[in-house]
């Protein structure tokens, strides 16, 4: 979905490790999660504890890793990375834990993807700090329960709620990352811009963070792109016009919707005549994924107030046939 894909790619991982604010003062835009969290990182430093368990939920790109590296330098202590599609047998999951050191946080993205076996292991581990290794198989099967180290789990998925209530209940704080208002993301493309030593006119970073989809990871990759452009087009300072013209190249509109918020959008006005439709349907009609309609393109169309998640199915709203210049159903075209 090229440059407006809220998804890393490998172009982006390298760079994002620079452009990562390392400590919570320096993280932007989230002040009431930043707030939370510094609370209970400090309460833990002062108890000489581990801090509790973390819950973070939103779309992709919103810093759900940066809080998580955050969180471990703030407490001085490593952190081990993995995910849940990476954890399909609890066995995977016990090496993992019995191989943390004291006080390690766990940064588990995609938590809602684990496997079974692997979730109710995790469930002991969260409260016990002990797993149950099973040996053997049918009736002569024996658990022997291992101690693992006391360390702090921090959980990461897209939406809270594709969690099952057991495990949701065994976090102490449950964070719901949103998307970023356009002032905070100006002062991450003027960090990065700081960062990657590229000069960038106070009003181009304002049009670029206008166009960033409200995700952190957006900015950043459009003011690679706006640096390219500067630099093959002119002389590599990013002004209003070379910002413009390049993410014009890019096909990011005016509100940061891409081509498959615009495609989402304008199936369900013109092919469904604005709903309601089920989710499969529409991700037909897109070509897409359900998974990528419903995690990426909706929160930010409903966001935007352009589609509602009914009952019945999803429902475009009357400002989201207005900005396809489209009048709504049952409405006289004119
Ligand atoms: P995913 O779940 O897709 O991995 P994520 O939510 O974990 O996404 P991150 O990898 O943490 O997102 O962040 C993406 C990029 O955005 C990083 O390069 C990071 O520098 C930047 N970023 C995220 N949040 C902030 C913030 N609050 N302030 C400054 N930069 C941020």
């Amino acid at each position: 979905r090229g440059a407006v894909d809220p998804y890393a790619s490998a172009d982006d991982t390298a760079v994002e490790a620079a452009l990562r604010p390392g400590h919570l003062a320096d993280f932007e835009g989230q002040p009431r999660v930043s707030a939370q969290l510094g609370l209970v990182l400090a309460a833990a430093r002062q108890r000489g504890t581990t801090p509790d368990h973390v819950l973070l939920s939103g779309p992709p790109g919103l810093g759900k890793t940066t809080l998580a590296m955050i969180i471990a330098a703030e407490m001085g202590v490593p952190l081990r990375i993995s995910s849940g599609p990476a954890i399909q047998h609890a066995g995977d999951l016990a090496a993992i834990l019995s191989g943390l050191v004291e006080g390690e946080v766990f940064f588990l993205d995609e938590i809602h993807r684990m496997s079974k076996p692997a979730e109710e292991m995790l469930y002991l581990a969260m409260e016990d700090y002990r797993v149950d290794v099973v040996v053997g198989k049918g009736p002569g099967a024996t658990a022997i329960p291992i101690e693992i180290p006391q360390f702090t789990l921090v959980g990461a998925t897209t939406r809270a709620g594709l969690l099952p209530g057991p495990l949701r209940d065994r976090f102490g704080m449950t964070a719901q990352l949103e998307y970023y208002a356009p002032e905070a993301l100006e002062h991450i493309v003027q960090r990065s811009s700081r960062v990657l030593d590229v000069p960038v006119e106070v009003d181009a970073g304002a049009e670029i963070a206008r166009r960033s989809r409200g995700t952190p990871r957006i900015a950043n990759r459009l003011l690679r792109r706006v640096r390219d452009y500067a630099q093959v087009h002119g002389d590599g300072i990013v002004d209003r016009r070379i910002a413009r013209a390049a993410l014009d190249l890019y096909e990011v509109d005016e509100l940061g919707l891409d081509r498959l918020d615009r495609g989402v959008l304008d199936a369900l006005c013109r092919r469904f005549n604005g709903g309601p439709v089920g989710l499969s349907t529409l991700a037909i009609a897109v070509g897409e994924e359900p998974d990528t309609v419903e995690e990426v393109a909706e929160p930010f169309l409903v966001r935007l107030g352009f589609i509602m998640r009914t009952p019945r199915g999803r429902v475009a709203t009357r400002a989201g046939f207005a900005h396809l210049g489209l009048s709504g159903p049952g409405e006289e075209n004119g």
